[in-house]
């Protein structure tokens, strides 16, 4: 059986674009300033705990996990 992978995503319209994920774990979130909200630039940018951390900072809970 195939092992499934947790990674990161975002809910686009309900991003704030407050950055705090960037702060926190920039590795794997970056600011689009165009669009005003925050991208994934990289689902395995850093160890799980960090994305979590990131997720749990989030304002608006926009970031949520997906098993691919
Ligand atoms: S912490 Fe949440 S609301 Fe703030 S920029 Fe990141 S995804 Fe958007």
């Amino acid at each position: 059986m195939q092992k499934r992978v947790r990674v990161p995503y975002i809910v686009y319209a309900e991003c704030i674009g407050c950055g705090v994920c960037v702060e926190l774990c920039p590795t794997v979130f970056q600011l689009d300033d165009q669009a005003g909200y925050a991208i994934v630039i990289n689902q395995g940018g850093a160890e799980p705990d960090i994305i979590q951390n990131a997720m749990d900072h989030c304002p608006t809970a926009c970031i949520h996990w997906e098993e691919v």
